[in-house]
């Protein structure tokens, strides 16, 4: 079929479906039209690369020229970013088309998306049930087949996570591997973008398209370019060498998870690879440590949002500290301005000794554990998450138990790691169980073979 038949189908599809899903918070259909009759002449022509053609959802906190970029939070309702993140002009100049900007928590706070300010996405398996989070309506348009890969992004999981709970596969780059330039900042340091798609090859096709230096982000990283990603997800893993980590096997992980996981390694020991299980003590407290420092980075960054220079404004202020304070107030939900006092708090003078200078301690130690398994590993294996994909506003009281649920993606994020889930098998209630595999710093390739062996 042609690329404008291919995008009609998907544009038709998110008119009919997302009634039900939720997914989208804003969807470019003229735009998308003009793009694939683009697409189609170079098709036509001989010239169309890799992604030419293919329609893809972008995550509403990465910036597109002249398209809203909510960061599904009343601050930035009516922003109109004037430029374009890296990595989506990267797409459009291989000619991929924009169907639209999907739904998340806001500020990609959450794992759930039921912090959008705007709707609740829900699972394609299971509309009863949350999709995962932040990006939560990437997983779940690619699950849905409203778009047919998307970009997140992932800050201690928000790739991972609701691609593990929708069933698709979700890739969290080496940090510095893709530009964060038009990303909206979360936590600067964890943050990165990262493709969801379908199978690992898609999402292997999509970081082809999206990787490599980029002047305009100092921490993105210069590296050899090497084969494409694409061509790394054949070749098996024959003699691999895989790590588990035994603290992440606690009581906590469901009993139905445990075992796909299982199942798995029999898959793996079967295709030739050895799996062990090693201890990385330092991971017990991953959870708390990247909680400080994801917060303490958030209250830095959401400190330009004062309803000055843009966004929202809070009406008839008498005062300029009025003005910035109740902006403040009534722009940010509960769980953006969580943070940033958890944050604020955490760098405070009298506190950061005991807080943020120990949560930094902790992170070097878990990078340490990680160098000494990959010394040992060729990659290191776990559950995304210990549960499957739990009902809407189950937890949106429970804050704590929100947050325990990343024990197993923060780790990747706090050391810099690529880290992709693949789909495992089901659970009794025919939701999708999500495996990881997390490699050494510029080890996707390495990941992606592993993650290919189970399609
Ligand atoms: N669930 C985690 C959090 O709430 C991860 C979010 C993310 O990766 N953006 O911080």
């Amino acid at each position: 079929i042609s690329v404008t038949e291919l995008t009609r189908t998907y544009l038709d599809r998110i008119k009919t479906y997302d009634d039900k899903i939720d997914s989208y918070l804003s969807v470019c259909g003229e735009s998308a039209l003009e793009q694939a009759s683009e697409a189609q002449k170079l098709i036509d022509s001989g010239k169309g690369e890799m992604l030419c053609g293919i329609p893809l959802s972008i995550k509403d906190n990465i910036c597109i020229e002249g398209t809203p970029t909510t960061c599904a939070s009343k601050m930035l309702e009516n922003f109109v970013p004037p430029y374009t993140a890296t990595a989506v002009n990267k797409l459009r100049a291989q000619n991929s088309v924009i169907l639209g900007k999907v739904n998340l928590d806001e500020f990609a706070m959450g794992g759930s998306t039921e912090n959008s300010a705007f709707k609740k996405t829900k699972n394609p398996f299971d509309t009863t049930r949350v999709p995962g989070g932040s990006s939560g309506g990437s997983a779940a348009s690619v699950s849905a087949s409203l778009a047919l890969g998307s970009l997140g992004s992932d800050t201690g999981g928000s790739v991972r996570q609701p691609a593990a709970f929708c069933g698709v596969v979700g890739l969290k780059p080496t940090y510095g591997l893709v530009s964060r330039y038009g990303l909206v900042a979360f936590a600067s340091s964890l943050d990165q973008i990262g493709p969801i798609g379908k199978t690992v090859e898609d999402c292997a096709i999509i970081l082809d398209g999206i990787c490599g230096q980029d002047p305009k982000d100092g921490t993105s990283l210069s590296y050899e370019a090497g084969a494409s990603y694409a061509s790394a997800v054949s070749g098996g893993i024959k003699d691999y060498k895989i790590g588990l980590p035994k603290e992440y096997l606690t009581e906590g992980l469901n009993s139905e998870v445990r075992n796909a996981l299982y199942k798995s390694i029999e898959t793996l020991e079967r295709l030739g690879a050895k799996v062990e299980e090693f201890s990385m003590p330092s991971l017990k407290h991953a959870v708390p440590a990247y909680y400080l420092m994801s917060s303490a980075e958030a209250s830095s960054n959401l400190s330009r949002y004062d309803g000055v220079k843009y966004g929202y404004r809070a009406e008839n202020c008498r005062s300029f500290n009025e003005l910035i304070g109740r902006s403040r107030a009534e722009g940010f939900g509960r769980e953006v301005k969580r943070r940033i006092l958890l944050g604020t708090y955490a760098l405070a003078s009298g506190y950061y000794d005991a807080y943020y200078k120990k949560a930094l301690k902790l992170r070097t130690l878990i990078s340490q554990g990680f160098d000494e398994a990959f010394s040992k590993y060729d990659v290191v294996l776990h559950p995304t998450t210990p549960e499957t994909a739990f009902k809407l506003g189950q937890n949106t009281d429970d804050p704590l138990s929100m947050y325990l649920a990343d024990i197993y993606t923060v780790s990747a994020n706090i050391a810099g790691l690529p880290s992709i889930s693949l789909p495992c098998g089901y659970d009794a209630n025919g939701l999708p169980i999500g495996l990881s595999f997390t490699g050494k710093p510029l080890g996707e390739r390495e990941i992606l073979r592993a993650a290919a062996t189970f399609e």
